[in-house]
């Protein structure tokens, strides 16, 4: 991958904005790792007053909670400019997994970083949950803050990508960012290839994996295809969601699955058969179709020993 441009590393002195934002956060007793390469000016675009008190904990306890995950995911002279968390809607998903699991499964952290935008799964406390990808500046044709309060991402693709649950200052904070940044990429030069603007994230070493491969060729990580996952759904309901570790959700499709054959099994004992396994067919394919959705949009680990280097045996043990 490209190297973010010299000219990005930070090493002058802090500015007064900066130090404020480092003195508020040391007085309201919230803790921030002075060693990750933070741009704390255009992380905490509003924080004088005390209304601001619980935006800054919430941002700092998110930060917190990504550190891990930055410590992998960021390259040399690489910052952090932005965290928000939002939720991805889908019009499929509102109509196959319903308006609740869906708000619960698209919960999306958002990294705006000087390079890119690096957009992770999360469970609801923030902490990514192993489905990431990345989007170039330059692959965001525009992004709108809409009257409902969602945001609009386009992309050059020809994609759209709509997100609510974002904050008012998210929501203007975002746009900024990728007009500043775009204007450094091309003051750059800075123009990657793409096969497209949103890429897969490998969850283990955080490269690029192209769609339809389903193996990291950097660190050997596998990746299930989303037909084995939906194959999984149509045996046996909620077996794909827990394989994605959407446990809520399968445990929920455990029950409806459970309704579906009592009343297959009463309607077989009524004599008709038809209709019995007629039910449990509906039931167990709009399931694995609800699997297919969810699971195309990502690339969801598989829970099997890496392959470390191209000569070394695979080892399936853990399987
Ligand atoms: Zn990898």
């Amino acid at each position: 991958m490209n190297d973010i441009p010299d000219e990005e590393i930070k090493v002058e002195a802090l500015t007064d904005d900066e130090s404020e934002i480092w003195e508020r956060l040391a007085d309201y007793g919230l803790h921030l790792n002075h060693d990750f390469p933070y741009q704390v000016d255009v992380l905490f675009p509003v924080f004088q007053g005390e209304e601001t008190r619980g935006d800054l904990r919430r941002k700092t306890e998110l930060l917190t909670r990504l550190e891990p995950t930055l410590e992998n995911l960021l390259l040399p002279n690489e910052r952090v400019y932005y965290v928000a968390r939002g939720v991805q809607q889908s019009a499929l998903e509102l109509i196959f997994v319903g308006a609740l699991w869906a708000s619960i499964i698209n919960q999306t952290v958002f990294i705006l970083t000087s390079l890119r935008i690096v957009m992770l799964r999360c469970n609801s406390r923030g902490t990514p949950a192993g489905v990431g990808w990345v989007v170039f500046y330059s692959e965001i044709r525009n992004i709108r803050s809409r009257l409902l309060g969602t945001l609009d991402i386009q992309l050059s693709d020809g994609k759209r990508l709509i997100f609510g649950g974002f904050s008012k200052v998210d929501r203007e904070a975002m746009p900024e960012i990728l007009a500043e940044r775009r204007q450094a990429y091309q003051e750059h030069g800075f123009a990657p290839e793409c096969d497209s603007s949103r890429q897969n994230l490998c969850c283990t070493c955080f490269a690029v994996v192209p769609d339809r491969k389903y193996e990291c060729e950097n660190c050997g990580q596998l990746f299930w295809r989303p037909t084995e996952l939906a194959g999984r759904s149509m045996l046996f309901p909620a077996w794909g969601d827990f394989l994605m570790k959407h446990y809520a959700l399968a445990i929920f499709e455990c029950f409806a699955g459970l309704i579906s054959w009592i009343l297959a099994l009463f309607a077989i004992w009524l004599g008709e058969i038809g209709t019995g396994f007629g039910i449990i067919l509906m039931a167990h394919g709009i399931d694995a179709f609800a699997t297919l959705i969810i699971a195309f949009k990502g690339h969801h680990p598989r829970p099997a020993r890496r392959r470390r280097a191209k000569n070394d045996s695979f080892d399936d043990d853990d399987f």
